[in-house]
């Protein structure tokens, strides 16, 4: 999960008497400051956009149109939550979401290898617990035959950063290779990047570097 910034005017189109969440200006604005990001999974510029109500609506419609309420997420994320996982953490509050769950992509693409989701640096509270269970399935169900294709495609896109990740970290811990200073900070501003909230799966990235004895050593803290 990664933090975000939601301005406080909202869209013309919540306000007028015929309400409309999925309309232009206001996807536009969720999309911009989401960085066409889902909120859930951190995928990025996928086609099939869901405008998701965090607390789930059921026909409320002050939760149906509250702006506050409107989150941008992917049909596979937005479908797996549904109206069943409720009490999700707000990405647009003061709490560091990335740093409140760890999260660990497996080195194997097969469905026994996990997604670790787990309590984060923030100690554990409701919401938290509540956001692990519904991210561990974001990431990690395969309960049926398309959610499992969908599964194996997501976690390809994570590997495929992960890959780029770890080419990077050999270069920066391989002293024959000879890097001058430039060399080498030009690789750590790239590993920095990676940690930035626009960048897909960004929390995969800083918790990587955290954890690893010798990339956190060199990059510092990315939190
Ligand atoms: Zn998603």
């Amino acid at each position: 999960m990664f933090s975000i910034i939601r301005p406080s005017d909202f869209p013309k189109s919540l306000t007028k008497s015929t309400k409309d969440y999925r309309a232009a200006d206001v996807v536009e604005v969720l999309q911009e400051i989401f960085f066409s990001k889902c909120y859930l999974c951190e995928r990025k510029g996928f086609p099939d956009v869901n405008i998701e109500h965090r607390d789930p609506h059921e026909g409320d419609l002050v939760k149906k149109y509250d702006w506050s309420n409107l989150f941008y997420a992917c049909v596979r994320c937005n479908g797996i939550k549904s109206n069943i996982h409720k009490n999700i953490l707000d990405c647009c509050q003061t709490l560091d979401v990335a740093q409140a769950i760890e999260l660990h992509c497996p080195i194997v693409n097969n469905d026994g290898h996990k997604v670790i989701v787990k309590i984060g640096n923030l100690g554990s509270n409701h919401e938290i617990e509540s956001t692990i269970k519904l991210l561990d399935l974001c990431f990690n169900d395969t309960n049926t035959a398309l959610k499992g294709i969908g599964r194996h495609t997501l976690i390809q896109q994570i590997q495929r950063y992960q890959t780029k990740l770890l080419i990077i970290k050999d270069e920066l811990l391989d002293d024959t290779l000879i890097l001058t200073a430039s060399e080498k900070n030009m690789r750590i501003d790239k590993l920095k990047v990676m940690c930035d909230p626009e960048f897909p799966f960004s929390a995969f990235w800083k918790w990587y570097i955290t954890r690893d004895v010798d990339l956190s050593k060199i990059v510092g803290n990315v939190f």
